[in-house]
């Protein structure tokens, strides 16, 4: 297990963060498919938002593997909570990481109080997986970028303030641009209507001769395939450790259950059948942990093999939470059907993490490649 003395005081307090403060409201977050905004308050008694940034700029220089840690344990009590935690940092992170001085200053630093919600903006309509065949454009015009397009299922979106947005700059390249919420030519198409997640926000981002200032750009804007990139290979194991916590909480769930629920005179438990599901489910938590841990190392280390370990742990973790989340609902029988129960939308919650940030079909066509050396 790769978990030092530090990692595991760390995970006590944002477990204890989860349960007194964020899974309390994680079914009225889901019923009423509304901003999180107790999560949002409840991060900052751990600076969370502040975990991946530099001690430089006020951040607690959290590696991969703690953000991982913090994730997973927010999305064992509430996946909607720990997807908006995750959708700020990727939002943050490519300015700080990119961005100017200035733009740190800006954007980066006052966002650490944890009061600034941010969104990452990749998918078009015309297909999230094809990311490099994106269609919306930034223009320099004199001091100002002007940048026209539609992005789609972006999270946060409306209630984000920054939203850190992929355009081409010409034919073969692209840049990355910070774009305020106030700026003249944004807009918000209405909110979607989701299978799980209720509880982060997903609309479109529409960019009508939006205009920015010039140092609004972040980093080279010939460089945005390279950044984008390389917050992808940083990314994916933060769903997959979404995915991880969601298989834990359900898992969790439906132990406390059958060991409650009495049928045929005897506890649910004792029947050998759900023992051997429990016994399967348990083990396939555990190698997804130490696969997502591995990735995170590796992502940590920059080793070169961080990008697949990343697809891989992103690919197994999500089917790992489908899997033990639809077993869950499976072993509270009827009552798992019901909202009155949280693996109902456990395995609702579970479904996202096999599509966004690239589907598994993507994951695997990474996988391969890498194996195949083409
Ligand atoms: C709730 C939610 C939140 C999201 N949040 C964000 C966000 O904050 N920012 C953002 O930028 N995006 C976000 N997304 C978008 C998400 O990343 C995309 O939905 C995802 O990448 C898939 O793109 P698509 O939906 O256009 O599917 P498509 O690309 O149209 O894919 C359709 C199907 O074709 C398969 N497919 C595609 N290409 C291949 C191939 N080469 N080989 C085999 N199969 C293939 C896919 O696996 C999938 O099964 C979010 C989506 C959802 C639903």
């Amino acid at each position: 297990m790769i978990e030092r003395d530090e990692y595991k005081e760390f995970r006590n307090a944002v477990r204890r963060l989860t349960e007194s403060k964020i899974r309390p409201y994680a079914s009225q977050v889901d019923l009423e498919a509304r901003f999180p905004e107790e999560a949002l308050d409840a991060f900052k008694e751990l600076e969370l938002v502040a975990l991946p940034f530099d001690e430089s700029i006020g951040g607690h220089s959290g590696d991969v593997l703690a953000q991982s840690i913090c994730l997973e344990e927010i999305a064992r009590g509430c996946a909607a909570s720990s997807l908006t935690l995750m959708v700020i940092w990727a939002g943050l992170v490519p300015v700080a990481k990119h961005g100017s001085p200035k733009l740190i200053e800006e954007i980066v630093k006052p966002s650490l109080e944890g009061d600034v919600v941010a969104s990452i903006c990749l998918t078009e309509p015309h297909g999230g997986s094809d990311v490099w065949g994106a269609k919306t454009r930034a223009e320099r015009k004199g001091e100002e970028w002007v940048i026209n397009g539609q992005k789609r299922f972006i999270s946060n979106a409306s209630r984000s303030d920054w939203y850190t947005v992929l355009a081409r700059t010409a034919e073969d390249s692209f840049g990355i641009f910070a774009v305020h919420k106030s700026d003249p030519g944004i807009s918000f198409g209405k909110l979607e209507s989701k299978m799980g997640v209720k509880g982060s926000p997903t609309a479109d981002v529409l960019f009508e001769n939006c205009r920015i200032p010039d140092y609004r750009c972040i980093g080279d804007p010939n460089q945005g395939k390279f950044y984008i990139t390389e917050s992808l290979a940083y990314t994916r194991p933060l769903i997959g450790a979404q995915a991880l916590g969601i298989a834990q909480g359900a898992f969790d769930a439906a132990v406390q259950y059958i060991k409650e629920r009495e049928v045929f005179g005897q506890q649910v438990a004792r029947f050998q059948m759900v023992r051997g599901t429990i016994g399967d489910l348990a083990t396939k938590i555990e190698a997804a942990r130490q696969l997502l841990y591995r990735s995170c190392e590796a992502v940590d280390n920059g080793e070169e093999e961080a990008r697949v370990l990343a697809s891989m742990a992103k690919l197994f973790c999500s089917n790992v939470a489908m899997e033990v989340a639809t077993e869950a609902v499976q072993l509270h029988g009827g009552s798992g059907y019901l909202n009155d129960f949280p693996v109902e939308r456990m395995m609702r919650d579970a479904k996202i993490a096999q599509i966004y940030e690239g589907t598994s079909e993507i994951q695997k066509l990474i996988v391969a490649k890498s194996m195949l050396s083409n």
